[in-house]
């Protein structure tokens, strides 16, 4: 495909859609019903229907019965491990594979020109990017991530929390569902925010920022606190009533979907003639200038309400340049004062 259809490439060789992202159209006023129901089948499609297959299929194949799930020990929480560990390296891993060590597809739609292995760091373990990112991620995240799983479940299998059923709240569940990923945004906005915060950021985030640019194996790469609070947005289906199923979801949403911000690509070549978006941009952005879209797509538009927004028009740039300014004189008169 030609990539200068859908955007343009500078000098450095990075590559930058056109246009701009703008908010689902849910938030357009005067409403925009039309719009609204041609938004709906790529709210659904590929993404959250991937997640949602994997949280069945886990629920069918994965997920020990309940009486196992009452008390809690190494046998399945490690076979939870296991599998989780698996699937992430057949997904990320296969991404990994075709686009970043075969590379497939080249340069095309890549938001950076360089491949993280042509740059080597002090900063990673053993220099490397990728090995670095690779053993954070199988090592600390994964772990975590299974620990809120085995949480969850233990709970929801004592009975100490409601476990709807589907027979009985079909619409109220099949809401939940629909607003999983709303959910995930706004846990996902208010602790990323939290982590900014500069004390916090220099003990724990900055793993994760590391990698200015990102690959799929930085998806996971975090700090244990980190990797420990992302996964815990499944919780909220305890606070709520819900199923586990549905947090499930929740924890898929997170675990495997964090990879959207870090491919890397903004189309993933399939085939020559089917690419499919990956809706990187925004967080390929996170992670070049870091104090913008601290959330996701905007379907909860937070970093909009709070004027860390960036949809990556050079309106967007101008506005974040002229933030940064603003903040580079209030530092400036803070320090003058003090002196
Ligand atoms: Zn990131
Ligand atoms: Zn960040």
């Amino acid at each position: 495909m030609d990539d200068l259809k859908y955007g343009t490439r500078n000098k450095r060789g990075d590559w930058a859609p056109n246009g701009h992202q703008e908010l689902p159209p849910y938030w357009a006023w005067p409403p925009k019903f039309l719009a609204v129901l041609k938004w709906l089948p790529e709210y659904i499609w590929p993404w959250n229907a991937f997640h949602i297959a994997t949280a069945l299929l886990y629920w069918r194949f994965v997920i020990p019965d309940v009486a196992t799930m009452r008390t809690v020990s190494w046998g399945w929480a490690l076979w939870l491990y296991a599998v989780n560990a698996a699937a992430i390296f057949l997904m990320y891993g296969s991404i990994e594979l075709f686009y970043y060590v075969k590379r497939k597809q080249g340069t095309r739609f890549k938001y950076n020109g360089k491949f993280p292995a042509e740059n080597p760091s002090d900063v990673f373990w053993f220099k490397s990017q990728n090995i670095d990112n690779f053993l954070r991620s199988f090592l600390i995240s994964i772990p975590l991530w299974t620990l809120v799983e085995v949480l969850f479940l233990w709970v929801f299998a004592n009975g100490w929390v409601p476990w709807l059923s589907w027979a009985q709240n079909p619409w109220y569940l099949a809401a939940l569902v629909f607003f999983a990923p709303m959910i995930h945004e706004v846990h996902f906005f208010l602790i990323h925010r939290a982590m900014h915060w500069p004390p916090i950021y220099r003990w724990v985030h900055s793993v994760h920022h590391n990698s200015v640019n990102p690959s799929p194996w930085s998806s996971l790469s975090m700090h244990p606190v980190e990797a420990f609070l992302y996964h815990a947005v499944a919780f909220w289906h305890l606070v709520i009533p819900s199923n586990p199923i549905i947090a499930l979801f929740q924890l898929h949403i997170a675990g495997f979907g964090a990879v959207n911000g870090h491919i890397g690509f903004d189309k993933l070549e399939i085939t020559e003639d089917t690419p499919v978006d990956t809706h990187a941009y925004l967080h390929y952005l996170h992670h070049k200038y870091f104090e913008v879209n601290y959330g996701g797509d905007g379907l909860i538009p937070l970093d909009k309400w709070f004027g860390s927004w960036h949809d990556g028009s050079k309106e967007g740039d101008a506005q974040m340049q002229a933030r940064f300014e603003k903040k580079k004189a209030r530092m400036n008169a803070k320090r003058g004062a003090g002196a």
